[in-house]
């Protein structure tokens, strides 16, 4: 009976360290990928030149070393500048 109790007691606090073990990996790993998420090149934002919005690199139109949202924005800009040249 007494060796039941002590193989139970070792079974729960092996239990409960796992757990918390477990939750602290998982509290690492979530602020790793958080970390690299922030830091990695893929979502950066840009500046439509035109009309100033924000928007992910990715879906942004580059010229003239210039970010746009859109192509019908680079026109307008392009055309801009052009007037004032
Ligand atoms: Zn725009």
């Amino acid at each position: 009976m007494n060796l039941l109790l002590i193989r139970l007691i070792i079974f729960a606090v092996l239990f409960f360290a796992g757990l918390k073990l477990y939750r602290m990996y998982r509290e690492w790993k979530l602020e790793r990928e958080d970390s690299t998420q922030a830091g990695s090149q893929g979502g950066q934002m840009v500046r439509c030149a035109w009309c100033q919005v924000h928007l992910p690199e990715d879906d942004a139109l580059r010229d003239k070393g210039q970010w746009f949202c859109t192509a019908d924005h680079r026109d307008k800009y392009l055309e801009e500048r052009k007037h004032e040249d």
